[in-house]
């Protein structure tokens, strides 16, 4: 199988042993579920299925950023406790990617339940010489890593842009170069709900660190495929991997894999633009089933604007499967899978993989005289995680 590295910016074969172990950031519980993340997540679920398909045994950890600072805003507007906010979100967010047909991941871990080993890390790397004091707040020293910039290749001017836009505080005085980012910060404010006492002093972890230590802690020190948003290459996984690798664990990834957004009204869906569209919405309407073919034609690294007509089209894609299946012979399946596998194995082609099977089922309705070709098809819809509702 290959895929698209975007580290080396070229398609690579993916080296897989007996085990895969992959790492996808996850969301920051303070919204619903929206389609975005229904595309970003459905894209890894597609990869599981796969590599279990070719045998593999394959680990998932999704982390759940549930340390994070429009958090508290949110709770504090809604009168909760964080930690309430939270889990009423994740598990809103579990049940509409479990509708969707989503695999469960290995482990969700949420950086509330890493602060020892986040702040043992965050030792680690003042005293190999990677991070400072910043009146009470630790920053990593980007010029002591030299893998900074490996993971995005981005210029230094583009990087600035970005984390400008990202949440970084490129102008606060007193940092060795604008780009060091934040390990641990200090929170002196006992009001502050979100903060712990730690042998750090009092405060809570920066963004980034929470990713290398959970991923060391439920996959160990190299992970084979680093999944995520495109829009987190910078900073978080230029950052991550400067983390990493400077507490000694390089390679940290072997495959950097990032899907586009998914657009409405020419934009990333994203909450501060209201132009969200919520899975929940679409499932009132629509078979789940429905919804993850429509997904599945938006190919991962290009995504593009959302288009509410591809649901009627998978309904009708869907009423055609459920005819084929009860058809009692048909033509050989197996150059129809074939096809399939090698449009997933071509940087997870799904948009092709579903025209594939479409031909396949209408093919099996055109009749054939090899018994059990169905079964075929079943094989096919298990293998893209098209679940046919019951009854
Ligand atoms: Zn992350």
């Amino acid at each position: 199988m290959e895929l698209f590295d975007t580290a080396t910016k070229t398609h690579r074969e993916v080296q897989l042993g007996e085990q895969a172990l992959i790492y996808v950031c996850g969301i920051t519980p303070y919204d619903a579920a929206h389609l975005g993340h229904a595309f970003t997540f459905l894209t890894y679920d597609l990869l599981q299925r796969r590599l279990q398909d070719l045998g593999t045994n394959v680990r998932v950890a999704r982390n759940i950023t549930d340390v994070d600072e429009p958090m508290y805003t949110k709770a504090n507007e809604l009168g909760m406790h964080y930690l309430d906010l939270t889990h009423q979100e994740v598990t809103e967010f579990q049940r509409m990617m479990r509708t969707l047909n989503l695999l469960d991941p290995d482990a969700e871990p949420r950086p509330s339940q890493h602060i020892p080993a986040i702040t043992d890390s965050v030792k680690e790397l003042l005293q190999g010489g990677f991070a400072y004091n910043l009146d009470g707040d630790i920053y990593f020293d980007i010029a002591a890593s030299p893998r900074f910039a490996s993971v995005s290749g981005y210029p230094e001017s583009l990087m600035r842009g970005f984390s400008a836009m990202r949440g970084g505080d490129l102008q606060r005085p007193g940092k060795r170069q604008p780009l060091d980012f934040l390990l641990w910060r200090s929170i002196a404010d006992p009001r502050d709900p979100a903060a712990w006492a730690t042998s750090l002093g009092r405060g809570r972890p920066g963004w980034h660190i929470e990713c290398s230590v959970m991923s060391y802690v439920h996959l160990g020190p190299t992970i084979d495929i680093h999944g995520g948003g495109s829009d987190l290459i910078f900073p978080h996984h230029e950052c991550e991997n400067a983390q990493s690798t400077a507490l000694g664990r390089d390679p940290y990834v072997k495959h950097w894999m990032h899907t586009a957004p998914l657009l409405m009204g020419g934009e990333k869906m994203s909450k501060s633009l209201g132009n969200l569209v919520f899975v929940r919405d679409l499932l009132a309407d629509n078979d789940a089933a429905a919804v993850r073919i429509a997904l599945l034609r938006y190919h991962y690294r290009t995504g593009g604007e959302w288009q509410p007509d591809l649901l009627p089209e998978a309904h009708q894609l869907l009423a055609r499967i459920t005819h084929a299946l009860k058809q009692p012979a048909g033509p050989d399946p197996r150059p129809h899978l074939a096809r399939i596998r090698e449009a997933l194995d071509h940087d997870l082609d799904a948009p092709a993989a579903v025209r594939h099977l479409s031909d396949m089922t209408d093919a099996i309705c055109c009749g054939g005289t090899v018994p059990g070709a169905a079964d075929g098809l079943g094989e096919a819809l298990h293998l893209l995680g098209i679940e046919l509702a019951a009854g």
